[in-house]
This record gives C-alpha cells, sequence and structure tokens, in this order.
C-alpha cells in the first residue's frame, strides 16, 4: 500500500486554489446575484419547463436525505438555457404523494456556476419513513418523487430491501431495465458506476450520444448527463427509491486511474479534465453538499447504516488506485492499491467498528479472481481492471472478512456487463481455501446492446468458485433480513426496443453466518451426454469462426441438437461456460474435431474463448455426435 501518486503534487494544488475560489464565490450569499421573477420572465427562464430532468433524492440517514434536481430548460445546451444568475427555488417534502401533509419546505438557491442544480439536505425527518417531495419554480412544478429515511441507529429491521445497478451506456440501449426497476417496492436503488459513457458513440436506436464526440469539457460532460437523464425511465426510477451512487470509470474516461488517462494525457490537462467531470457528475447526483469536489478531488466513498441489519461501504475504486497493469507478476507487487491507504484504513476500520449483521462492499469491479489461462493445471489470475491486478489490497480485504465470523460480508459489484455469483475464498491460489465472503456482480442496465441470453450455473473450469454466470440485462434485486440475504437476478427481454418484459432468471441466497452463495430454486440435474465428435464449421467472418477447437458438448436430453446453419463465433472477453437451452457449451476435455479435410485431430478443450453465441447464419455447420446429427432445438436460442 502506499499514498496515492503525487496526491499532494504542486500541479494539482494550484488546480485545488484555483477550483476553491470558484467554488467560495458560487455559493457565496445570496443576495446580490438574484433574478426577479420579472427578469426570470423576460429572459425566458419561467417560460418553459426547467424540470426537464426529474428530481430525484439520495445517501438517506435516519433523520436526513438530499433532494436533488435541476433547473434546465434546454438540456443539450452548454448552458442549459439558463441565464448567468442565481434562481430560488422552492422545496417541499410531505408524508403523502398528494403533497398534502407538508412536514418540511424552504427556499433553495440554484448558481449557474453548479448549472443550476439543487442538493437540499433535508433535516430532522423520521427515521425509516417514506417521503415524497416536489420543487416549484415560478409557475413549474416538478414531478413528485418518492424516497425513504433509513431505520435509527441500531434498530431492528425485519426487512430491507434494495437493487443495483450499473452501466447504462445510452446509444447502445433503452432503459427497459430501469422501467422495471421503478415498479419494484424497495428501500434504496444503488448505481455503482458507468452512469454516463464518455465517448462519441451513435449506436443505431436514435440515442446518439450528445455532443457527438469524446467530452472532455465541463460544457461537454453537463450536456452528456442531462442527455442521459432526460431519459424518461432514468427518471422514473430516480423518482421512486433514494439513490446512492457511485462512479466507475466511464463517468470520466476509460479506465483512468488516480492521475492516469486513458491515453496517457499530459497529468495538468488530465486532472483539469477529472475536475470538470467532478463537477458535473456532483451536479446531476443526489449527493450531500459535502461531497461536492474540490478541483480534481472528490471525496466519494462513504458509509450508510440501516439499523442493525445492515451497513453500505461505498467504494470509489478509481479515484486513489494505481494504474491498471498486465501481468500477474505486476499484480502482485505489495505496493500496488486499488482502494488507496486512507481509504482501505476507512474501510477496515468501519468493518472492525460494524455491529450490523451484514456488511455490503458497493463496489465497482469484481473482487473474485478469474484465471486468464485456458490450461486447467495453470492459474493466472492476470493483472487488469479488477481486483485481481491489485493482489495486496484484496488479500487484505480477504483476510478482514476471514478474521471475523460475525461480518457476513457481501460484495455487490458492477462493470462487467455480465451476471456472476462468486463464493469469496480466503486465498484464491487455493480453491480448497475457506469461503469467507459472496460477490454478487450485476449486468449492465443497457452497456453491450442485447445479451446472449448464455447462462451457466455451478462453476467454471478456472474459477471454482463461481456459482452463476449470465449474459442479459437488467438489474439485481436483494432483500436481507437477519437469517438470510437474498438475490434475485432480475433480467430484461430487450433494451433495443423501448418496451419489454422482465423476468426473474435466478434467485441466490446467502445464510447469515455462513459465507457463499447457494441456488434458491434447484435446477433439475441433467444427465450429461458427451458429444465426442464435432465436424468443424466452414470458414466463418473473419476471426469469428470458432474451428470446432476448444468446443466441449454436453447434451442434458437425447444428444439430438441440430448446429446445420449455425456458426460457433465469438463474443469478446474471456473463457467460460455456456449454457444452451438444455446443453452446456464450455471447457476442460479432450474432444475429436473433424475439421472436413479428413484429418481428425484431438483437441483438448481450455475455457480459453470467452463467450460463444451461434448465428444462424452458415448452412454448412453440422455437429455430429457418435455419427449421428446433432439437432439443436432452435426454441432454446436465442434464449426467450
Ligand atoms: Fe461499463
Ligand atoms: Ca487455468
Amino acid at each position: 500500500m502506499k499514498t496515492p501518486n503525487q496526491l499532494e503534487s504542486s500541479r494539482r494544488e494550484f488546480l485545488r486554489r484555483a477550483y476553491t475560489t470558484a467554488t467560495i464565490a458560487g455559493l457565496g450569499t445570496t443576495g446580490a446575484g438574484f433574478a426577479t421573477a420579472e427578469e426570470n420572465k423576460v429572459r425566458g427562464v419561467l417560460g418553459s419547463d426547467p424540470f426537464t430532468l426529474g428530481v430525484t433524492s439520495g445517501d438517506p440517514l435516519p433523520d436526513s436525505v438530499v433532494l436533488w434536481t435541476r433547473l434546465v430548460p434546454e438540456p443539450l445546451e452548454g448552458d442549459g438555457g439558463m441565464p448567468d444568475r442565481q434562481v430560488p427555488v422552492q422545496w417541499r417534502i410531505a408524508t403523502d404523494e398528494e403533497m398534502n401533509n407538508v412536514v418540511g419546505e424552504g427556499d433553495a438557491i440554484a448558481h449557474p456556476e453548479y448549472a443550476h442544480s439543487i442538493h437540499v439536505d433535508v433535516k430532522g425527518l423520521d427515521p425509516n419513513t417514506e417521503y415524497y417531495y416536489q420543487f416549484k419554480v415560478g409557475p413549474h412544478y416538478s414531478p413528485v418523487g418518492r424516497t425513504k429515511t433509513a431505520p435509527a441507529e441500531g434498530a431492528a429491521v425485519e426487512e430491507f430491501r434494495f437493487a443495483f445497478t450499473s452501466c447504462q451506456n445510452y446509444p447502445r440501449g433503452y432503459y427497459t431495465a430501469h422501467r422495471h426497476l421503478a415498479e419494484e417496492d424497495l428501500d434504496l436503488a444503488i448505481h455503482l458506476g458507468d452512469y454516463i459513457y464518455e465517448g462519441g458513440a451513435q449506436g443505431s436506436l436514435g440515442r446518439g450520444h450528445e455532443p457527438p464526440r469524446e467530452i472532455e469539457s465541463l460544457d461537454d460532460y453537463r450536456i452528456r448527463h442531462a442527455q442521459y437523464k432526460t431519459d424518461p425511465d432514468l427518471q422514473a426510477a430516480h423518482a421512486a427509491f433514494p439513490w446512492i451512487v457511485t462512479w466507475d470509470d466511464h463517468e470520466l474516461d476509460n479506465n483512468w486511474a488516480d492521475e492516469i488517462s486513458q491515453d496517457d494525457d499530459p497529468v495538468e490537462e488530465f486532472l483539469k479534465r477529472r475536475a470538470d467531470a467532478f463537477q458535473a457528475y456532483f451536479e446531476h447526483q443526489p449527493l450531500r453538499p459535502s461531497r461536492m469536489p474540490d478541483g480534481p478531488d472528490m471525496p466519494l466513498y462513504r458509509r450508510f447504516t440501516f439499523g442493525e441489519l445492515a451497513e453500505f461501504n461505498v467504494l470509489d475504486t478509481r479515484q486513489y488506485r494505481d494504474d491498471q497493469v498486465d501481468s500477474s507478476e505486476e499484480a502482485k507487487d505489495p505496493e500496488r492499491t486499488i482502494l488507496g491507504d486512507e481509504q482501505e484504513e476507512w474501510l477496515i476500520e468501519g468493518l472492525a467498528n460494524s455491529t450490523t449483521r451484514w456488511n455490503v462492499l458497493a463496489n465497482q469491479v469484481p473482487v473474485a479472481a478469474t484465471d486468464e489461462n485456458p490450461n486447467p493445471d495453470v492459474q493466472d489470475f492476470g493483472g487488469g481492471d479488477k481486483w485481481d491486478g491489485y493482489r495486496a489490497d484484496r488479500q487484505t480485504l480477504l483476510e478482514v472478512m476471514s478474521q471475523d465470523a460475525d461480518l457476513n460480508p457481501v460484495v455487490v459489484t458492477g462493470d462487467v456487463h455480465r451476471n456472476y455469483v462468486y463464493d469469496l475464498k480466503a486465498d484464491f491460489s487455493d480453491p480448497d481455501s475457506e469461503t469467507v465472503g459472496t460477490e454478487y456482480v450485476g449486468t449492465s442496465i443497457s452497456s453491450f446492446g442485447d445479451g446472449s441470453g448464455m447462462t451457466q450455473y455451478g462453476p467454471s473450469a478456472g474459477e471454482p468458485w463461481q456459482r452463476f454466470f449470465n449474459v442479459d440485462r437488467g438489474y439485481v434485486r436483494c432483500t436481507i433480513t437477519q437469517e438470510r440475504w437474498q438475490t434475485d437476478y432480475r433480467v430484461v427481454s430487450t433494451v433495443e426496443e423501448p418496451t419489454a418484459s422482465v423476468r426473474t432468471l435466478a434467485s441466490f441466497a446467502t445464510d447469515a453466518g455462513n459465507p457463499g452463495a447457494k441456488l434458491v430454486s434447484e435446477r433439475p440435474e441433467q444427465e450429461p451426454v458427451e458429444i465426442t465428435e464435432i465436424q468443424a464449421n466452414a470458414p466463418g467472418r473473419d476471426g469469428e469462426n470458432l474451428n470446432g477447437e476448444y468446443v466441449k458438448l454436453r447434451n442434458g436430453g437425447d444428444a439430438a441438437i441440430d448446429c446445420s446453419g449455425f456458426i460457433l463465433s465469438f463474443e469478446g472477453g474471456r473463457a467460460q461456460n455456456y449454457v444452451f437451452g438444455d446443453f452446456t457449451l464450455g471447457a476442460g476435455e479432450t474432444v475429436t474435431v473433424r475439421n472436413g479435410s479428413g484429418e481428425d485431430t484431438q483437441s483438448t478443450l481450455y475455457t480459453g474463448f470467452t463467450g460463444a453465441v451461434l448465428n444462424n447464419s452458415n448452412p454448412d455447420t453440422v455437429l455430429v455426435a457418435n455419427d449421428e446429427k446433432i439437432v439443436l432445438d432452435e426454441k432454446s436460442y436465442p434464449p426467450s
């Protein structure tokens, strides 16, 4: 562990001072800059609805919650269509949705320096209580939002329900998952990062990024956040619950680490961009004013306690991390950190002092190890973006988990656009070591577009600690009681059309006192039937043909799988076993590959490819098992 790179560099100090000055100016007393209602009218501010981004609330405490909105009649313009002056906004909070029983109200000032965003930290509320809130400016009323305070410290809580989300690339999909999330009955929603994406992608759905380029400036980041928040489904989810948000990389720059950008931009240039991205992030999230960025620094990691039931440690694994490395050798450097010293101490101390039944890490990138070496006899967790790349910090965390039998640690994670369930091992290099915690990884809201539906229950060849894998889009719902934690993987039928259905694909549970996950509704055990010969595909499209190698097929039924007209193609990513309907495409054993040239070859099947999908585009493809043509039930792919 070491302190973050050059944290106190003079360059950064200069930027911080410059921004601190701006901050003080922006939040000065409210006299001089006030616009009268008449002036505002003249400027057209009140001529059109300024609540185009809806409302939300966040960071619930037992007596307080943050209410958020932003005045922005023109969300896709740099100045939001607002004048360069302060605008007073009224807010009120009530115990009923009709806003009849108002229990608090006041004025807040929308400052141009903060894009006329409002962050009201309402105090004096009752614990564990549902409230409704609304803003008003001139003749315009905002939508009414619903929120809920946290239970009192130490209070008994029978049940707590929350959902977590991540990765909502706007051009890649509609927010059908948010639409269904908004219908849930929850105490809290969490966003684990990639709230926006910084690139200029346009996609094919008529939801192209604005501005149509990689964003760099404060105006750019404001427009991008505003564009995302114009989405009605996202607004519905935001209005329905208090949110706890944290960022991953795309809120600023792909794979950034502390002061290091994707393209290794000069540090001062990148810190300027970082300050702009952080400011726009703050402006668009329901965060307390105490979280306001100070130039390129923003104190985002924080803790929330829900009675005696659960404590959430909300992590920031980007701002203080060492840069990503590629190899295991580098990843093992004991000096490397993903949390930074201060945050790590804060986390360890918090876990040590916690008295709640469950202790949650709201975390960006997977903690569980993943094996990059396709050879089953060789384990190589590599480096990369995940905790795999930061072995010392991971081992410290796992040791903390292993030392306290009452901790009941659960990590909830985003980033990877896949659903996974992992048992967290005391030592991942020893798969037989004790299970000390549980990790539930949630798929994306829309990133990568529609999923393939590939699903696997149980371990993969490289990860014996894996319990579940799935490629769908959706969100993850968790129900916590004293005895049990249940996780429901909620998946939507599509993100490439504006509406979709939702279902619970799988549920896993962790019993208090017994770390690790188990499937709630057991699938019937299938008798695997080995398929020992594969006739290779005719050459496929560039780089996509699997060539029959690295494949094992097992059939749970009568080995009747017709793959005529299908090719097996790569999706990108890394090794897994996959279930297509009732058969598994995966790894591990020796098969005969009939490659069409008359020369059969023996291949050992590793988990060395990632995600295969079957495309019905090659009529010459035939799979053969025991001299029988294999018949695939077309209904099983693509999955419904
Ligand atoms: Fe992402
Ligand atoms: Ca291996």
